[in-house]
């Protein structure tokens, strides 16, 4: 049986929100390849916003170049966990030179999720993540966390010490434990999910998920699924109006394909 004829296409919006002075989020599509970045810059005014673009600019062009083999199924994770730590590895570079040329910048580092479509030998979509900006696929109307956060909240979770609900409020709720910069170790953890012809993925920074609920964001999203332009717009809107504390990235990955429904 060859493969369905299936196309997703992404859609991004960006906003320095209510607050914050600049915004140091970034944010990268090639629809044409199936490639998708988001990042969040830390580390000053200026650092921010040069980490996230070297790192989106750097694993898009990474990506841009290699092709996959028609590897078989079971060598296809590997290869693209290989592929995708190579691109990020890349960015990880892009920012220490920087560093080594601009020392003022040396808190600077960003987080970074990406979606690389594959075509074959099953469509599927690869997620590869950096800190605490997320994935999440929408399949028959439930919003599903694909990434976990390397955060430390995320970890005391993880060992019993406190409850999602006492993270989405605790103190220290962003403090990161990956991402590309000086002092935190950057590898990627990386998942390959097979795609149902009516996946929808969303990939943001941690301004929409700790202003919103993951059920506002469903329902914003789920009103507006017809037009994910509209919808990113409107994830940006309520976010600003629940205070929009913090840069806001919203991009939607959605069916480009016939649908069926
Ligand atoms: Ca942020």
């Amino acid at each position: 049986m060859s493969p369905p004829h299936l196309h997703w296409t992404g859609t991004g919006l960006s906003h320095q929100g209510m607050v914050r002075t600049s915004n140091q989020d970034a944010f990268a599509v090639d629809n044409d390849q199936g490639l998708w970045i988001v990042a969040d810059g830390m580390g000053g005014y200026t650092g921010g916003q040069v980490a996230s673009a070297l790192a989106t600019t750097a694993i898009l062009a990474h990506l841009q170049t290699v092709s996959l083999p028609a590897t078989q199924e079971t060598d296809q994770h590997a290869h693209v966990t290989g592929t995708l730590s190579q691109a990020i590895a890349t960015a990880k570079t892009a920012i220490q030179d920087r560093i080594a040329k601009e020392p003022e910048l040396r808190n600077m580092g960003t987080t970074v999720v990406t979606a690389w479509l594959l075509p074959h030998p099953i469509p599927s979509m690869a997620i590869a993540h950096v800190g605490d900006s997320r994935a999440y696929r929408i399949r028959g109307r439930q919003l599903e966390p694909i990434t976990t956060d390397h955060s430390l909240v995320q970890q005391l979770v993880a060992e019993g010490h406190i409850t999602p609900d006492q993270a989405h409020d605790h103190p220290k709720r962003n403090v990161i434990t990956r991402a590309l910069g000086l002092a935190f170790p950057s590898i990627p953890d990386v998942t390959i999910h097979p795609l149902e012809p009516e996946d929808i993925f969303l990939l943001c920074t941690d301004g929409l998920t700790k202003m919103l609920s993951e059920q506002d964001i469903l329902t914003v999203i789920l009103d507006s699924i017809k037009t994910p332009e509209k919808a990113c717009q409107h994830l940006i809107d309520r976010t600003n109006t629940a205070g929009g504390l913090d840069n806001t990235t919203a991009l939607l990955i959605t069916p480009s394909h016939p649908t069926t429904s």
